[in-house]
């Protein structure tokens, strides 16, 4: 176990899952030390939603230099709570540096009001002003703490909100580091708060009858449960959900390409990644050389220790590490071929590492091809037609992200617009995740609403319609008391304009 629970005591002792070595204890909170969090960070709203955007977005770009200045403490923190490199965690640092600069230098534009036209209403202004929601609960998973509770976190802050985080059990260490740095950067206390603790504590903060909005990352499971909760409440939720990404790759793609960022896609951070390939669709005459290209790309890449020079390190936990390996001997029962990996690495018998696997012969039965993995596992397909590629990247409930490959860039296109995902990369992989102006989320199973870009950062506002009288006329024309003479202009009206 990575995160141990102890019901006694009411605490969770984590860890480090590569060395098995205990890291530290952190508090299950219960529902009114929640709540007393939530009421913290209402009372402190009013305060903080009044400054102008300009001096939040100071704020946040003092964020970032500390976060910078502390670079090397916060990479040591995810290492030790998840298992993984060092490349890895500096990735997750990087990432959030270049969104919060994005919304260091764009939030302040998207979120200023924004004039609408009026129509025929030429007597009349309009515009859009987004309001803060108030207090919004950010729940996060472990897969990458950092990105996934600062990323979520600084859009709701720069948007006007306060924040009460509930981050994973198995990485609640990121996320007490990020406060601590945010304190330093001199962000208020109560602007930003934690609630440490398991899926319980997640619950009362969406429960809350105090929280005005709900950032969930996570599983597709638990996602459903809090849509339920917030449904019943009419409380707004973003849900970022899980995945299972085609890769499709056609006879005429960059294969040398093409097999590194497989690799990549499927292997780094022991591919524990919401948008990791994990189903590798080729064309049936280049299969055999492509998976011998990916072949000869793992054979140069080493797995480890994170304080090593390593491209894959640890599982972050049991629980997960039991998935893959239940996945890949299911995959074994039902007549798949295991081309390479497929069990613990024996190198580290105390840590959580599983060898990169590439799996072929599978069938639509199989787990490693229906469910998530969440591993250091690639699943290969093959297929003849272009169709046929479609049909098979759609076969998935999930719709998160997805590639395509090929030198004919018009085919690309024309394939990319018929795969169901929330992103699609030409030729590329995951990068779409660090393009800020992009929007980020999931179709079908893979959740509901956006992050970043400025349908993100709207996301956590609530848009007001206002209309301004400019002449201050006596009355307008619609208004009581009818008559037949208003009835008739009107009837012509609607004929001479719409008919
Ligand atoms: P999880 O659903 O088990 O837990 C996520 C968080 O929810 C944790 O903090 C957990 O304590 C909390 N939680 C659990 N039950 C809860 C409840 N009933 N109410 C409120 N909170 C509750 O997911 P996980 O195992 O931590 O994360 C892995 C999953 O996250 C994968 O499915 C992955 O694809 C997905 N994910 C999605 C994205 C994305 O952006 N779409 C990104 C990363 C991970």
């Amino acid at each position: 176990m990575t995160a141990i629970i102890k019901e006694e005591t009411l605490e969770i002792i984590n860890l480090n899952p590569a060395t098995g070595e205990e890291i530290n204890k952190v508090r299950i909170l219960q529902k009114e030390e929640v709540e007393a969090l939530v009421y913290k960070a209402k009372e402190y709203f009013s305060i903080w939603s009044k400054l102008s955007l300009n001096d939040r977005a100071k704020y946040l770009k003092n964020l970032r230099k500390e976060i910078v200045r502390n670079m090397d403490d916060l990479v040591k923190t995810i290492c030790e709570e998840t298992g993984k490199t060092e490349m890895d965690s500096i990735i997750e640092v990087f990432t959030v540096c270049e969104h919060l600069n994005y919304i260091i230098k764009k939030g302040p534009k998207f979120l200023k009001d924004e004039k609408k036209s009026t129509g025929l209403f030429i007597h009349k202004k309009a515009y859009v002003s987004f309001q803060p929601k108030g207090v919004v609960g950010i729940i996060s998973p472990w897969n990458y703490p950092f990105i996934l509770t600062a990323g979520p976190l600084v859009q709701a802050l720069m948007a006007g909100n306060t924040v009460v985080v509930k981050p994973s059990e198995v990485t609640p260490n990121t996320t007490i580091k990020l406060r601590e740095i945010a304190t330093k950067a001199g962000i208020p206390q109560d602007a930003f708060l934690v609630a440490t603790g398991d899926g319980r504590t997640g619950a009362f903060l969406v429960e809350s009858k105090n929280t005005d909005m709900i950032c969930f990352t996570g599983s597709t499971a638990t996602g459903r449960k809090i849509a339920e909760i917030c449904g019943k409440m009419l409380k707004p939720v973003i849900l970022e959900l899980g995945g299972k990404d085609p890769m499709i790759v056609f006879e005429d793609a960059d294969l040398r390409r093409a097999a590194k960022a497989a690799l990549w896609g499927g292997i780094s951070n022991s591919g524990q990644t919401c948008i990791a390939v994990e189903r590798v669709i080729v064309q049936e005459n280049v299969y055999k050389e492509f998976v011998e290209l990916i072949q000869q790309e793992l054979s140069k890449i080493k797995q480890g220790y994170y304080n090593q020079e390593i491209s894959v390190g640890s599982m972050a936990f049991e629980k997960q590490f039991q998935i893959v390996m239940n996945q890949i001997q299911d995959a074994k029962e039902k007549g798949a071929r295991i081309i390479t990996g497929g069990s613990k690495n024996p190198e580290f018998s105390k840590g959580l590492f599983i060898t990169p696997t590439l799996i072929e012969n599978v069938s639509d039965s199989m787990k490693v091809w229906e469910e998530e993995t969440f591993g250091p596992v690639l699943a290969f397909k093959t297929f003849k037609t272009e169709e046929e590629a479609i049909a098979i990247a759609n076969q998935s409930p999930y719709g998160l992200n997805a590639s395509v490959w090929s030198k004919n860039k018009k085919r690309a296109k024309r394939v990319a617009r018929q795969v169901k995902s929330g992103a699609i990369c030409i030729n590329d992989v995951m990068v779409n995740y660090i393009i800020s102006d992009l929007p980020f989320g999931g179709v079908k199973e893979s959740g509901i609403g956006r992050v970043y870009s400025k349908e993100g950062l709207r996301a956590f506002t609530d848009m007001q319609s206002v209309v301004v009288d400019r002449f201050n006329l006596p009355f307008e024309l619609w208004w009581f008391p009818y008559s037949n003479k208003i009835k008739n202009l009107f009837k012509n009206f609607t004929k001479l304009l719409f008919g």
